[in-house]
């Protein structure tokens, strides 16, 4: 059986895996992201090492997407600045000829949900991580969606809670944007502290909760998903599904009238199934699709 390179590429760590096209994992490695010139020759190694007939990437970006451009596969415009302009997907490949295919992480992590995950069976559906930042991928009439570059619903604008404290968020690109008001460090802004010592009534879990039901609502209103899944280490603390949940219905206002929102919310937003793997089993089927391709399937 033919094997298939994962990597899920992120800012902190780079996790690599080699799967038989079955989705049998042979092994993983873990490695801590720094630059380019020390990350990338070990991963180069380890794909060659397994011999892997094809290569699926899931990624931080942003990325390069559009597979006629002469950078496709590049991450493009990355504050983490060692990897701006860096040629991730070629310098990868190094010279081997196989097919490979790379999307971003979040896109890696909602085709997983999709397809052996939470949201298996949706045509359209949303994933959503919030941790240190916000991101999400759309799949949209069953595929991943790009348009013109990719989404970025991390950074879509919402409007303040009238008892934030600290309402222009901490983005450095945006007033009020969803991952400066709602991500990790703009909690731990607002609080002046950790969160995580914090009681479940404390009221930035409230502040928190419509954030990401503002986002729900936006996502429901313009993508029209099937599924919302919401993963990360900011949906660790176990209240806030049930706020976001009950929050999004309150915001919608009985406006979109299906059953799957007004009478099943709590298997319309939900948290994901293959968390905290998600991206890296994605990253393996972007691989495995890259595969089929090239067999003409
Ligand atoms: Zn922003």
């Amino acid at each position: 059986m033919r094997k298939i390179g994962a990597l899920e590429a992120g800012g902190t760590k780079m996790v690599l895996a080699v799967y038989l096209e079955d989705g049998t994992e042979l092994e993983r490695l873990t490695l801590p992201t720094e630059t380019p010139e020390e990350t990338v020759p070990p991963m180069i190694a380890f794909f060659r090492r397994h011999q892997v007939d094809a290569l699926g990437i899931g990624s931080f970006g942003p990325l390069q997407l559009d597979p006629a451009a002469p950078d496709y596969g590049s991450i493009t415009s990355t504050p983490k600045l060692k990897w701006k302009d860096y040629p991730l997907l070629k310098r990868l490949l190094d010279g081997m000829d196989i097919p490979a295919k790379i999307d971003t992480d979040v896109n890696a992590a909602v085709l997983a949900e999709v397809e052996l995950g939470a949201a298996r069976g949706c045509r359209n559906a949303v994933y959503v991580t919030i941790g240190t930042g916000v991101g999400g991928g759309v799949y949209a009439e069953g595929k991943l969606l790009h348009g013109l570059v990719h989404p970025e619903l991390g950074h879509m604008l919402l409007r303040p809670h009238p008892e934030d404290p600290n309402p222009r968020g901490v983005c450095p690109y945006h007033e009020g944007c969803m991952e400066g008001l709602a991500a990790g460090p703009a909690i731990g802004a607002r609080v002046q502290g950790d969160a995580r010592d914090l009681p479940d009534d404390h009221p930035t879990f409230a502040i928190e909760a419509y954030y990401l039901a503002q986002m729900c609502v936006n996502l429901i209103l313009t993508l029209s998903p099937q599924k919302i899944v919401l993963g990360g280490g900011v949906l660790g603390r176990e209240c806030l599904l049930p706020m976001v949940r009950r929050e999004t219905l309150r915001l919608l206002g009985g406006y979109v009238q299906h059953p799957a929102i007004l009478q099943d919310m709590d298997n319309y937003i939900v948290a994901p199934e293959l968390f905290p793997v998600s991206g890296l089993v994605g990253s393996f089927l972007l691989g495995k699709q890259a595969l089929m391709e090239a067999d003409g399937q």
